[in-house]
């Protein structure tokens, strides 16, 4: 299937066609109806297979510009992570003149700290300093819609299943939760278990 065979604005059609995305990948076609729809989505499928577009897409078409307070908080294990997801975004959200931030650690705050103060719509960051900028007051998310756990597996093995939780508990309890890992072992099941509602399981 084709982009342009969903229901997308001319500026994400506009954006994904700069990028010479026609057609879209197998996890795409699978996860955007589902995205699109709102719902809780679990995603087993590995890097290189278009994900980081499956719920960019989606997510980037429900922004709204006007709010400036972040709609949608991408978790990811690296900073390597961040600046891919972030450029992902970038590009997708181009015409709708998104703003993304990335925050992550080993990087001074200043930055990070204006562009959360600044309007911001999408914040992808590291667990540790995403609970930083939360308890010095730089990043509010009383706002946020979408939550995205990326690479979910490698961010357990690091050890960040406790500041994974304690980011999730503090957002609204009415968002949409879209988990992507290479592989689903138990903690994983437990995490979205806990903390998913009634998602949708895709394996690629
Ligand atoms: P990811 O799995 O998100 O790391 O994406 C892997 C690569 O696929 C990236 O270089 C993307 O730019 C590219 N890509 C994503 N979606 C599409 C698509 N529909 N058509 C062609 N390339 C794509």
């Amino acid at each position: 299937k084709n982009f342009k065979d969903y229901n997308l604005s001319d500026e994400i059609l506009k954006s994904v066609d700069l990028l010479g995305y026609k057609n879209l990948t197998k996890v795409q076609e699978e996860t955007l109806p589902i995205i699109l729809k709102g719902k809780d989505l679990v995603v087993k499928s590995q890097t290189g297979s278009g994900k980081t577009a499956a719920f960019a897409v989606p997510i980037c078409e429900s922004i709204y510009w006007d709010e400036r307070s972040p709609q949608a908080l991408v978790i990811v294990p690296t900073r390597e992570l961040a600046m891919q997801v972030r450029e992902e975004f970038f590009n997708i959200g181009r015409f709708k003149r998104l703003k993304i931030v990335e925050v992550y650690g080993k990087a001074p705050y200043g930055r990070q700290e204006r562009e959360l103060k600044e309007r911001a719509h999408v914040v992808v960051g590291t667990p540790g300093r995403i609970i930083d900028h939360l308890e010095r007051g730089n990043l509010r998310v009383d706002k946020i819609k979408y939550l995205v756990l990326d690479e979910s597996d490698e961010m357990l093995n690091m050890g960040f299943l406790e500041q994974v939780e304690n980011i999730i508990e503090k957002l609204p309890e009415e968002r949409v939760n879209l988990l992507f890992s290479a592989t689903m072992p138990e903690d994983i099941e437990e995490l979205s278990k806990k903390y998913m509602n009634n998602p949708s399981y895709i394996e690629i």
